[in-house]
């Protein structure tokens, strides 16, 4: 990184939709709430959404992020992540006599009431995701013996099952929509009779961002993308972004421009994935502005009013107090 600005692109050009989805706000909003209503501290498993500003600004608040439900002292207050957990740790939660607060996406808890209703049925299911993702162990979690996970069109080449007749599929929510496109259609054509969800697990925060950024994409040289390196949505944006011709590089936010990117760059097109905040991007915007970009403007894609209501626990104690 350098501090003698030179380039600058004059035409700045905003994904629409990006940034907050419905799932992140809630969960964030249940921090918040929980801090508001009981004080510091507050423990929340894991970290609440993938983004390090997230995190630094609720632990300033008085968060306390762990990495496991264990490490919370007995009897105190802990919220749950938005990528949700796998049934043990509701159990360990409950022998320490914590008091929990679950903050799991809903859509992710459609993907867990898949899985648990498949293996109730006798049905092996392929899970389509990234191992070691905090999504993914969660789900596996409903069902760790009849659930097998596949990464890859090649996995899918090697994989062995006990009964193709009796056979589903599930995904993370937050993969690549193309790339999974492919490794269903590879699971169709080995094994006829797997059966899916009457939904896509993709969310649609995940399928909109996609459509918006390969749109944008098409209309700038590079584009910039406002997500933390454990996001896996904003790593896929990034992806899809270089699928359709723009460079394009994850950033945490504006001080982590390279002077190198913008060399001979007339449009940047600027982003930013399902966790990231939008005065992160408010703040890359005034880093061109100051640097001369005069031509500011949104493509806007695809319409979104997806809201979800807080976790029932929190909505409780709102009611009681008043609030
Ligand atoms: S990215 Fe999708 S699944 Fe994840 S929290 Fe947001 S809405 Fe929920």
């Amino acid at each position: 990184m350098s501090s003698t600005a030179t380039a600058a692109p004059k035409r700045v050009l905003l994904a629409a939709p990006r940034g907050y989805c419905a799932g992140v706000d809630r969960a964030v909003e249940t921090v918040e709430r929980a801090l508001d209503l009981h004080g510091a501290p507050v423990y929340v498993r894991k970290e609440i959404v993938h983004n390090k500003h997230v995190v630094e600004e609720l632990t300033k608040r008085g968060a306390i992020f762990v990495e496991q439900e264990t490490e919370v002292p007995e009897g105190e207050m802990v919220v749950f992540s938005a990528h949700g957990v796998a049934p043990a740790v509701h159990e360990n939660a409950a022998a320490r006599r914590l008091r929990t607060i679950d903050a799991t996406c809903p859509l992710v808890t459609k993907v867990h009431v898949e899985a648990r209703r498949f293996a109730e049925d006798g049905y092996t299911i392929v899970m389509i995701g990234h191992e070691g993702h905090e999504e993914v162990e969660g789900t596996t979690g409903e069902a760790p013996d009849s659930i097998v996970l596949v990464q890859t069109v090649e996995e899918v080449a090697e994989l062995e099952v006990p009964d193709s007749e009796r056979l589903a599929f599930i995904t993370q929510t937050t993969l690549s929509v193309d790339e999974t496109a492919e490794i269903i259609a590879a699971l169709r054509a080995k094994f006829p009779a797997i059966v899916s969800p009457k939904s896509d697990d993709i969310c649609y925060a995940t399928t909109n961002r996609q459509i918006a950024v390969k749109q944008l994409a098409r209309e700038c040289d590079l584009v910039l993308v406002i997500g933390s390196t454990n996001s896996s949505n904003s790593n896929r944006l990034v992806e899809v972004a270089r699928e359709h011709g723009a460079d394009s590089y994850l950033i945490d936010n504006h001080l982590q421009v390279d002077e190198a990117w913008l060399e001979g760059i007339e449009t940047v097109g600027i982003t930013s994935g399902a966790s990231a905040p939008e005065e992160l991007v408010e703040r890359l915007v005034a880093f061109f502005r100051e640097r001369g970009a005069d031509d500011i403007s949104e493509l806007r894609t695809v319409d979104e009013d997806v809201r979800f209501m807080l976790p029932g626990e929190i909505r409780e104690e709102l009611a009681a107090s008043g609030a």
